[in-house]
């Protein structure tokens, strides 16, 4: 066994403590570090973090309870067959554990989380709430307006919470600081998709866990020492199947259910967990007007999900087909939330797509309390099979 096993095991055995922290610790120690420091929730799938790093608070990416949380007051503010995230979120914060943040924004992904944010400000009036709605159209002029005064209210809030208007050149440091981030997780994937027995996903997604609650700076350097300990050791190279993952973009899937998928024989080469580390594609300028670079990346340069609204069918698929062939994908794995609109109403245009090039794929649905994985397993175990014994060489 390699020297080195212990330095991934440490970062991995870290970042999987944070994970587990639903009380948010190591939020609450950075807050306690500088008396006056503030730390603003968001949920999935993107909002400008650079905002918040500008005003000097902490952003949190909130993604429900998991698998280890019991929800029993959450449930009573939503119907019964609706995914989970939006129950637990609220248990979340009905039982204390987000009373460190500040604040939450709640991005326009679906109706459940508008409903949320309406319920947010009900429950917690003394906390600053807000839902950032996303432009619908293209054009600087139009949707880039839009969603610029977007970022402008969120600049503003925060800099009447922190008693100082946020500065442009806050905003372009902070734009500095997230592209290197950026960077890094870039050099992550590309680094999976080139071994991905090195690094494998149950890992990878750890590492994106522990960019929603530490500082983007310590993130980064977390994700490059990560990079140089796995190239170190020298794992086993297996026969697997280098599938992309599609529809975890919201509710996150039990880590178990990760490990499962790979232990079924799947190499997982691409996916869509904790997009907003990878939402915007390139480097943002960071020496312009930082709210107009920023939306111009939204708009000319960001990642596609269910939960972003394209202009054309045409444009259907062409992010997934692009994330199949740059990867070098046999297959795709839909593992969407139970009841999630946005995934599963995309689902079958997706399916269609990758149909027409051929592209085998299987779907199957999970909930973050999933807890029975052998289904799962047998079912991606039985893809992975099936792309080796049938298609092409
Ligand atoms: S899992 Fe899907 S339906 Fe539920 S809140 Fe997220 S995007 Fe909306």
């Amino acid at each position: 066994m390699s020297t080195q096993m212990p330095e991934v095991l440490a970062i991995v055995q870290r970042c999987e403590a944070l994970f587990e922290d639903l009380h948010f610790n190591a939020v609450q120690q950075w807050k306690a570090a500088v008396p006056g420091r503030k730390a603003i929730g968001y949920m999935p799938v993107y909002v400008p973090r650079e905002i918040i790093h500008a005003a000097g608070m902490l952003p949190v990416g909130i993604l429900g309870g998991g698998d280890q949380m019991e929800v029993i007051q959450g449930d009573a503010y939503y119907q019964s067959y609706i995914c989970r995230i939006p129950r637990s979120t609220i248990e979340l914060g009905l039982t204390g554990r987000l009373d460190c943040l500040d604040g939450m924004l709640f991005p326009s992904i679906c109706d459940v989380i508008r409903n949320l944010s309406g319920m947010w400000q009900l429950l917690f009036p003394q906390k600053y709430v807000r839902y950032v709605d996303v432009p619908q159209n293209y054009q600087d002029d139009v949707g880039g307006k839009f969603y610029t005064e977007e970022m402008q209210q969120i600049r503003d809030d925060l800099g009447r919470m922190r008693g100082a208007p946020v500065t442009d050149a806050e905003l372009n440091a902070s734009i500095a600081t997230y592209n290197d981030n950026r960077r890094a997780i870039r050099e992550l994937y590309a680094y999976r998709a080139a071994k991905p027995w090195q690094a494998p996903t149950s890992e990878v997604y750890l590492l994106l866990r522990a960019g929603m609650v530490l500082p983007v700076e310590e993130h980064t350097l977390l994700v490059r020492q990560y990079l140089a300990a796995a190239e170190k050791l020298v794992r086993p190279k297996r026969d697997n199947a280098r599938v992309v993952i599609n529809g975890c973009f919201c509710e996150q899937p039990p880590l178990a259910l990760i490990k499962s998928i790979e232990m079924s024989g799947c190499y997982v080469v691409d996916d869509d967990f904790m997009l907003v580390t990878r939402w915007l594609l390139d480097e943002v300028p960071a020496d312009g007007d930082p709210l107009v670079e920023l939306s111009k990346a939204f708009l000319h340069h960001s990642a596609t999900t269910a939960a972003k609204y394209e202009t054309t069918r045409e444009e259907k698929g062409v992010f997934l087909m692009k994330q199949v062939k740059t990867r070098g994908a046999e297959g795709v794995v839909f593992a969407a939330p139970s009841f999630c609109d946005p995934a599963l109403l995309e689902r079958p245009m997706l399916q269609d797509v990758l149909s027409q090039h051929g592209v085998p794929h299987t779907a199957f649905k999970f909930a973050e309390n999933t807890g029975q994985m052998a289904p799962i397993r047998e079912q991606a175990g039985t893809f992975a099979d099936s792309i080796k014994l049938w298609s092409a060489a």
